[in-house]
């Protein structure tokens, strides 16, 4: 298969006129400068994003618990009373359409953590791993890649409390049991499976240790003051301290959010260069606080980006979220440059797929056409792009050399009624 840009992003700038061969779902051949011949790419083509932090079912909140006051311990609560209906039957078809949105959006890969594994009182399916697997096959039939972060959730409180209420659906008793599990799911064509600890809220300290060193292995880390505090209590240290301690931290984890740090917890998860990844729209809707991002990725981490609860799907807006939410906590500009904003929007390497994320010969054949002659982006600099476009200028998207949105429209369902279907 053959592809002519006009314009590509490729190596942190826009090259012009470039052919592009793929064989085989990889890239086989990417020349500026060349003559038109193949399918004509229009606008910017952008390598694929990658959502690093998904949790689909989240989507079903949008547009509903965004108006009053609270907090996301509020909000959670509203969270839960979804997650409490859901079987795989219902699942499916939900996270088909939520990936679809993201396919739309030019997310070729999404990292689930998954943690809605039992019935609802807590007894396996008959199938332990049917919910995993519902999410498996909607990314699938949503024509992405997926890293199921199947994720280790044991707790309530950082001192040990049990599960209650719609949590015991997500528990699986102890390690043991998360262990023996988890070990029946396995890689495919498009699938990773990755691992996820919830946070040292959900998880026992004695547990962290049987973590270390897988990889991808994901956790979310200090969004919430409150845990920060309770883990002082408990512990006598911050959760970046506590995760160093059982030898958690490293480039094979991620730490999502990672909002509330100390300067000591920079250096940790820098110096050890654990990866960071930052939602910023769900943090501004949770009014959860701006997370260091400039200081992490000075200390050493790699950034990622994730639409976490999807009150948006568009990782155009996360980008612009890191580099303006900082603006506004610093009243400074420019920490961020486009390419730095464009690199965490494609940061694959969270989610396992070190071969993705770059239009460069060798890596998956994964294309993002994004207009430029929209209302949004008319007239813009090609290279400043990530700073006018959102998710609904991206017109063409292929993952591992298959078209998956042609014109706008997904080629194998239309999105719009599938949303709409499930969340009726
Ligand atoms: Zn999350």
């Amino acid at each position: 298969m053959r592809y002519f840009a006009e314009r590509a992003w490729i190596g942190g700038r826009v090259e012009h006129d470039v052919a592009l061969e793929v064989d085989g779902g990889r890239f086989t051949a990417v020349t500026p400068g060349s003559a038109p011949d193949g399918t004509r790419l229009r606008g910017l083509v952008l390598p694929g994003l990658a959502n690093a932090h998904s949790h689909a079912f989240h989507r079903a909140l949008r547009g509903r618990t965004h108006g009053d006051r609270g907090s996301f311990w509020t909000w959670r609560e509203l969270m839960y009373e979804v997650a409490g209906r859901l079987d795989p039957d219902s699942y499916y078809p939900l996270a088909r359409a939520v990936y679809g949105e993201m396919a739309l959006a030019g997310i070729t890969s999404v990292g689930e953590f998954h943690y809605l594994h039992h019935n609802p009182d807590g007894t396996p399916y008959a199938d332990p791993n049917e919910m995993g697997h519902a999410l498996i096959r909607a990314a699938r039939d949503a024509g992405i890649r997926i890293t199921l972060l199947d994720t280790l959730y044991l707790t309530s409180s950082v001192d040990g409390k049990p599960l209650e209420g719609v949590q015991r659906r997500f528990g699986d008793g102890d390690l043991d049991g998360w262990l023996t599990r988890t070990s029946a799911l396995r890689d495919g064509e498009g699938v990773r499976i990755g691992a996820a600890a919830h946070s040292v809220r959900a998880v026992p300290a004695r547990f962290l240790g049987g973590l270390a060193g897988r990889a991808p292995l994901h956790i979310h880390l200090s969004e919430q003051r409150a845990e920060n505090e309770q883990c002082q209590a408990v512990h006598g240290c911050t959760p970046t301290e506590l995760l160093h301690r059982h030898g958690v931290l490293g480039p094979g984890t991620t730490a999502v959010h990672a909002t509330h740090l100390t300067d000591g917890d920079i250096k940790l998860l820098g110096g050890s260069r654990t990866g960071v990844c930052l939602c910023p729209t769900t943090e501004r809707d949770l009014a959860d606080g701006v997370g260091p991002g400039r200081a992490l990725a000075d200390a050493g981490s790699p950034l990622s980006l994730g639409s976490d609860s999807h009150a948006v799907i568009d990782l155009f807006e996360e980008a612009r979220g890191m580099e303006l939410d900082e603006r506004l906590a610093t009243e400074r500009r420019g920490h961020f440059s486009a390419a730095e904003m464009l690199a965490a929007a494609a940061a694959h390497t969270a989610l396992g797929w070190d071969d993705a994320g770059e239009i460069a010969v060798g890596k998956r054949a994964d294309l993002v056409a994004v207009s430029l002659d929209s209302v949004r982006t008319a007239g813009a600099d090609p290279a400043g792009a990530v700073f006018a476009a959102t998710g609904a200028d991206v017109t063409d998207v292929v993952v591992d050399g298959r078209v998956v949105v042609d014109g706008g429209r997904h080629t194998g369902f239309d999105v719009a009624a599938a949303l709409r279907e499930a969340l009726s």
